[in-house]
Order: structure tokens, then sequence, then C-alpha cells
């Protein structure tokens, strides 16, 4: 395997006549290839980047029907756009487009940038996505470094440098970087990334079929599983939630999450959120309990309807939804009173969503 140094030392044979014949045969025609319109590019960077392509697909569709440019985007009103990324999850890259289409049009008079530079200034935007657009907008020599990049690259090349250390992205942007196609930089970006995404796979990649098989360091020294390597793994934390769908004469509660936290800006039923599993009677003994039901007379539960483990990148939440009738008007510090009809308006967590559609299907009446 080589580090740094080692790889500095030699020549690295270029991939790129082989990678555009591979492409021209074998990629995907998706809404977002093949153009050069920047905001529309730029829209599906943003959804792909967490996001699988089948599920951004419709996200994408449905998104750029709805804002069909940066303008309608900056004038949207930010309830309907989370509306629309409601389930594909990290919302920030949500409010991220708005706060980015905002600033294209106070900034750059509503046009989108049009070099790297710009480009990457803006809010969401990061070396991988402004380089995706450069080149595959406006043609412009920087190469693109993502996941599929890292895989393909540190296998063929044989480098065990952790694609998670400030060494392992300097080493493999300094290659990525020469070995890009400069006559056609967006060409060889989208293939090299194709091909990491449909052929050299993080599981079981193609090698028998491969066109660098005969060239793949990985290969050739039976490493195809352990490249890339990543250093540190993400520390997960547990949290626990306990949600009411709170019901009094047609009405519920919501409120809209803020700060710096999960799901900001998404809404959500009132909450009481523990320091570990609490059962419910636990629950109806503490201070949050009363100050949410202060004043609602007789307060009945039902059993809890519905408990999942939620895993996010970093936190797994361990949730617990209880079905609550109040005899008189809760309280509710902090919580917006909605017709219960009215809830489906609203943009809400995956979680939320979940609990909602069993909810429905399992007590129709309930809604
Ligand atoms: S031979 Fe296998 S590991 Fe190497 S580039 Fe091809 S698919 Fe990837």
């Amino acid at each position: 395997m080589k580090n740094r140094e080692e790889l500095s030392k030699e020549p690295v044979a270029p991939l790129a006549a082989d990678l555009h014949r591979w492409y021209a045969q074998n990629h995907r025609v998706l809404p977002w290839r093949g153009i050069t319109d920047a905001y529309r590019i730029w829209i599906s960077e943003i959804i792909l980047q967490q996001t699988r392509v089948v599920q951004g697909y419709e996200y994408y569709n449905r998104f750029v029907s709805r804002f069909p440019d940066v303008r309608s985007l900056a004038a949207a009103d930010d309830d309907e756009v989370m509306k629309l990324w409601q389930g594909l999850g990290y919302y920030s890259r949500a409010r991220n487009l708005l706060a980015a289409a905002r600033q294209v049009v106070e900034r750059f008079g509503g046009e989108f940038p049009t070099t790297y530079d710009d480009i990457r200034s803006l809010p969401g935007i990061g070396d991988y996505t402004a380089a995706a657009i450069a080149s595959f907008a406006y043609g412009l020599p920087h190469a693109v470094v993502d996941g599929n990049v890292y895989r393909v690259l540190s296998r063929i090349y044989g480098i065990d440098v952790p694609i998670d250390t400030t060494e392992g992205k300097k080493v493999f942007a300094a290659l990525a970087d020469e070995l890009l196609d400069r006559r056609n930089p967006g060409g060889y970006n989208q293939a090299l990334m194709e091909f990491g995404a449909l052929y050299c796979v993080p599981r079981s990649p193609q090698c028998g079929g491969c066109i660098f098989a005969d060239r793949c360091m990985a290969l050739a020294t039976d490493r195809v599983d352990e490249l890339p390597v990543k250093q540190g793994r993400t520390v997960v934390k547990p949290r626990y939630f306990n949600y009411f769908y709170v019901r009094h004469e047609g009405n519920t509660w919501l409120r809209r999450r803020e700060g710096r936290d999960i799901w900001r800006n998404l809404y959500e039923l009132p909450l009481i959120e523990t320091a570990e599993e609490e059962p419910l009677d636990s629950l109806q003994q503490g201070e949050a309990w009363a100050s949410l039901f202060a004043g609602a007379g007789r307060v009945s539960v039902s059993a809890q309807v519905y408990a999942c483990k939620h895993v996010l990148s970093h936190r797994i939440i361990h949730a617990r939804f209880y079905v609550v009738e109040t005899e008189k008007e809760p309280a509710m510090p902090g919580y917006v009173r909605i017709a219960v009809g009215q809830i489906g308006d609203y943009a809400v967590s995956r979680l939320t969503e979940g609990f909602l559609e069993k909810l429905s299907m399992n007590y129709p009446s309930l809604f």
C-alpha cells in the first residue's frame, strides 16, 4: 500500500479515456444529467448528498417543478420548502437551500454565480458541491471528491491513508486534481462518480468485468474490502423522546423546533425528553407533564400506540408516542393549537410522519 510520499514519487496512470468510454455505455439517464442549468444541478446535488438516487428522483422533480428557478425559490415560504423536503431527512440542507437562493438574489442579482469561489461562498455548498456545479454547468477544471471518488481512487491506486483525516483529504484532493480530464472536467467527474456508484461499490464490487482490473492495486493485493480506510467512527448518542398526540374538541397541538438541535424548523407534537427511558407513570409525576397539562382537568392516556428506535447519523432516538384526551383545554406552553384535520399541512420529521401514518391506518377515527 502507498502513503502520500510514495505516491508523489511516481506518475499516476490516467483514467479518463477508459472512464469516458465506460460512462458512454453504462450511465443512468437522470433528469439532472446532460444539462448546464446551474440552479437545477445545484438542487440535484443537494438532494443527493444524503439520499439515494431512487428516492431523490421524485423529490427533485417535485422541487424543480414547484420552484423552477432560483428567484422562485428565494421568494418561497420557509414552511412550504420544509414541507416539500419532508421525508428526505438532514433538514439543514433545505434551510441552506433557501438561504443560498436568497443570497443569489441579493448578492448576484438573481443569476447563479459562475466562478468556483462565488459558488463555494453560498450556504450549504462545500468543496464537493462547488466543484460539481462548476464543472457540470460551466466546464471549469475542478475535481470532485465524494465517497465514490475516495473508494475508486483508494482501490485502483492502493492508498490506505484514512480518508477522514486532514492528511487523507489532501492526498485524495491532489490525486483527483492530477487525474482530472481538463478538456472535459464535467464529463470526467460524472463518469468517475458513476463508476463508483454502479461498479466499484462498497460491498461486492464488480471486479470480474472491471475495466481497471488489470491495474487495480486493491484487487492485486486482495484488499478490496479493506479500502478505503476510515480512522474514526462517529459516536452515536441515545436520546429519549416521549411524544403526546393531544386531543381536545377536535384540536391538537404542535410546535416548531428551534435552536441548534435536530429537526430545526420542523413541527412536532408535545414532547417530554428524558435522560433515560421512563415509564408513563413516572412521566406523569414530573414537572414537564404538569406544565403541559395544566388546567386540562381529567387527562386520559391511551396505551402507548407507537414506539421505535429512529436512527440518525449521530443520534439514536428512542421514541414513544401516546394518544391523550383532555377534559378541558390544556396549557401547552410554547405549542400552537390547530385543528386535527390540519396536521398534514405541517412539515414534520420522518419519525413523526411514521407515527401519524400508523395512527391513520390503525385508528382512523382519531383523525
Ligand atoms: S477491480 Fe474491483 S476494486 Fe478495483 S476498481 Fe474495479 S471494481 Fe473497483
